[in-house]
């Protein structure tokens, strides 16, 4: 791929906290921006995507330090009669910056199809946020050869007219690898991560598809980061279960240190 020669845009660590923690949990939040806090110029973005409960609170708390938050899920519309959602102009007046949208766990537990999340991720755009859009096969669908095939679909689906490195991320998160224990082999990661990057210089314009940042998710922890994130147009991480303990996540962000 010829873009792996370009520069390579700033990596990304984002943890997902998915439906944990309370409010004593802003004693982690406090504890990694601990840890960043004499690190000038870090070499990567980091984002902390608490459950939303706590995202004006910890939107304020991370206020001084380089910890930027999202929320995990956003409604299509601005407002109205959707009794349980939020909109992404409220995420943002919480003051956060990104969106995760299409998570696996969404997809499956409410039924969002490719439509919806690029709905999601127009709202994201409308409110000046950054999405994340997540995408990822089955182990059936691995294991049938149709990853690829699966990914571009999703990625073409769930894309937004006007997308921009600027704002959208796309995370790739195989779905079986999520919480599991268990990740695909680089030579599986680079393989996936190039064929996105190539899809996005499709879509995008090689100098645009170029600039937007691959994250990798899926049973990311200190002892395989750096593995992982060295591999070819990786650009970050997306991390559930090890972003919820400082020590764990600053573990992953120090890939990049
Ligand atoms: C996730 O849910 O986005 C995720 C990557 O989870 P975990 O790191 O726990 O596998």
């Amino acid at each position: 791929m010829g873009s792996e020669k370009k520069a390579a845009p700033k990596a990304l660590v984002a943890g997902n906290w998915k439906m944990n923690g309370l409010k004593t949990s802003g004693a982690e939040l406090a504890a990694l921006a601990g840890q960043l806090k004499d690190m000038a110029d870090l070499p990567c973005d980091v984002l902390i995507c608490p459950p939303a409960t706590l995202l004006a609170h910890f939107s304020e708390a991370a206020l001084g330090s380089p910890i930027q938050t999202g929320a995990q899920d956003c409604h299509p519309e601005d407002s109205g009669a959707h009794t349980g959602d939020i909109s992404a102009e409220m995420i943002k007046d919480a003051g956060a910056e990104y969106v995760i949208v299409g998570h696996s766990e969404r997809r499956t537990d409410h039924g969002e199809t490719d439509a919806v999340v690029k709905a999601k991720a127009e709202a994201a755009r409308r409110a000046r946020l950054t999405a994340i859009i997540c995408i990822g096969e089955t182990e059936a669908e691995r294991d049938a050869g149709k990853t690829l095939e699966i990914l571009t679909g999703q990625l073409e689906g769930s894309l937004p007219e006007g997308a921009k490195a600027a704002n959208t991320v796309i995370a790739y998160e195989p779905v079986w690898a999520i919480g599991t224990g268990r990740t695909p082999t680089t030579e599986q990661v680079a393989e996936v991560h190039a064929h996105i990057r190539a899809r996005l210089e499709k879509a995008l314009g090689a100098e645009e598809g170029a600039k937007v940042r691959i994250l990798y998710g899926g049973s990311v922890k200190p002892a395989n980061a750096a593995e992982l994130m060295a591999v070819p147009h990786v650009n970050g991480a997306l991390v559930g279960g090890a972003s919820l303990k400082a020590a764990d996540f600053f573990g992953i962000i120090s890939a990049y240190l």
